[in-house]
């Protein structure tokens, strides 16, 4: 199934070369012109986002925040203006990449695989499991281009919201957090592994001992508690403003799908 990609820009002939370029790399592509169409156009499924930052009815950072209140599929930035890079490199947006017009739709289409590939998404899927190896796109092997900086594209890979910051190496039984290998007992890598497979999905301590025990019910779910709060504090050595493991009163646990 081809990737589909969403392309929101208000000038008709660079949103036709940005429609060639992708469509002869085999993805499927829908175009609007303007933000409020796009935006409703996002009711339906797509693996990724190409954003132009001057649109007519809703400025393109304004649009990216509406965009990730409601969905976390990768968001590629168009720019025109060095003034707007800045805000972009400075990720508040959590912008996964950025072109700065004008570009090369070929630039446009290998920096979209280069995305894609890092998110480790499949077509439309929701899966957001990054496994080994998923070290971001080095530099040497993404065209670089005068007007792009791979260091903020890596940061903006590590921050962005939607895709997991955990690198699973189920063979070693080792997750990374933020790139740092985690020093975890078993039940802990357990643990951090069903929160892994589902983001957002509140936990009871019932099915967290489930997942994680071999024997539930010989256990305390008192014992959850007591492994959630030492997960929490080496995640929290790692990126200490980052509340990775939300509680939710009288339910359970889940991991936060905000990074
Ligand atoms: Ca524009």
């Amino acid at each position: 199934m081809p990737y589909r990609i969403l392309i929101i820009e208000d000038e008709p002939a660079i949103a036709d070369n940005i429609l060639y370029a992708l469509k002869t790399e085999g993805f499927e592509c829908v175009w609007f012109a303007t933000g409020g169409e796009g935006l409703r156009a996002l009711e339906s499924v797509f693996d990724l986002v190409v954003l132009d930052v001057g649109l007519p009815d809703i400025g393109g950072f304004d649009l990216c925040r509406e965009i990730r209140k409601r969905h976390q599929l990768p968001i590629l930035f168009l720019t025109a203006r060095a003034g707007e890079i800045d805000r972009v490199v400075g990720l508040e947006l959590g912008a996964d990449d950025y072109v700065v017009k004008p570009f090369s739709p070929r630039e446009l289409a290998a920096r979209i695989k280069a995305i894609l590939r890092r998110t480790a998404l499949q077509p439309s899927s929701q899966v957001q499991i990054q496994t080994l190896p998923a070290s971001p796109v080095s530099s040497a092997s993404q065209p670089t281009s005068p007007s792009t900086s791979s260091a903020a594209t890596a940061a903006a890979a590590a921050t962005a919201v939607g895709i997991t910051p955990f690198q699973v190496d189920s063979e070693r039984m080792v997750i990374s957090f933020f790139r740092s290998p985690l020093e975890l007992s078993r039940y802990e890598y357990r643990l951090l592994l069903a929160f892994i497979e589902k983001p957002g999905r509140v936990w009871s301590r019932e099915q967290l001992m489930e997942k994680a025990w071999d024997s539930p019910e010989s256990s305390l779910e008192r014992t959850v508690d007591a492994h959630v709060k030492s997960l929490r504090s080496k995640l929290r050595e790692v990126k200490p403003d980052v509340e990775a493991i939300r509680t939710h009163r009288g339910l359970g646990y889940s991991l936060t799908e905000v990074w």
